[in-house]
């Protein structure tokens, strides 16, 4: 497996998409079921539920417009956590001469790389504070896309919830509709198409929210999966508030911000002593 990376799109005036693609067919794979969960429900709930009962003045706007931007900012947390640089390091860093002891030689690709980095072996390469390798998104998790990884659980949540209970409603709430075409395949096909999206939508909520909620654990008390996985627990790095860790993973102290998935993150100086690692 490899990735390679670009620099992308220029946004804005302060923003740079720096593209960053493993090219890992198992990851493709993952990563279009996701997006085929996506569509389908990005698709058939508009088509069969929100616009139809709009049309007929049943439900109002904002709960058709709450779903679309709910689903966008879905899409766009899987763009940007997919294809954002995770932490790769530079093939010959520039050690800062205060950090030298905490600077190690991997022994996969021969490279110096700060504590705590780890080499993933689908990728290829060393990742800064790496969490796990996500097959879903075809993409390392590491320190500078572990936020767009949250909002994508978060979204993921928030949009499968609302699926869930507009299926519901569908079924047992609202009236029913005067003015649909019978003889369309999405009308004829309701009931199966309705009950697709339940399943979908109770895989992709239950899923999430238990890995969502390990992931926050996994900041609050400053561990990493792999260091989980590998049982290095007994070192817990200095107690910080909640608000402290989340502000060092996102990158900014501005909550609002944490909810944006277009933005740059630069990374915040909390002054943390570096803790051993795997
Ligand atoms: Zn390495
Ligand atoms: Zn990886």
């Amino acid at each position: 497996m490899s990735c390679f990376s670009y620099p992308g799109t220029y946004v804005s005036g302060r923003m740079k998409l720096r593209l960053h693609f493993v090219v890992d067919p198992m990851g493709w794979f993952c990563i279009s079921m996701v997006l085929f969960v996506w569509l389908y429900n990005s698709f058939i709930i508009p088509k069969l539920v929100l616009l139809p009962h709009y049309a007929e003045g049943h439900i109002p706007t904002t709960l058709v417009v709450c779903y679309y931007l709910a689903s966008l900012l879905c899409v766009s947390a899987l763009f940007r956590a997919s294809t954002a640089d995770p932490g790769k390091l530079a093939q010959d860093p520039k050690i800062p001469l205060g950090e030298r002891d905490d600077w190690e030689l991997c022994n996969k690709c021969n490279m110096m790389r700060p504590k705590r980095s780890h080499h993933c072996s689908r990728c290829g390469h060393c990742v800064r504070r790496m969490d796990h390798h996500c097959p879903w998104i075809n993409n390392c998790v590491g320190e500078d896309n572990h936020w767009l990884f949250l909002q994508l659980c978060f979204y993921t949540q928030v949009l499968s919830l609302y699926t869930l209970v507009l299926d519901f409603c569908q079924y047992y709430y609202f009236q029913p509709l005067s003015s649909v075409d019978q003889a369309e395949f999405a009308v004829r096909h309701e009931l199966a198409l309705l009950r697709g999206s339940c399943f979908m939508g109770l895989i992709m909520f239950g899923g999430m929210s238990s890995l969502f909620y390990t992931q926050v654990k996994g900041i609050l008390t400053d561990t990493t999966t792999i260091e989980k996985m590998s049982h290095l627990l007994e070192d817990i790095g200095p107690r910080r508030s909640w608000q402290q860790a989340m502000a060092e993973v996102f990158g900014t102290r501005w909550k609002i911000l944490w909810f944006l998935p277009f933005r740059s993150r630069q990374p915040l100086r909390l002054n943390l002593t570096s803790r051993s690692h795997v």
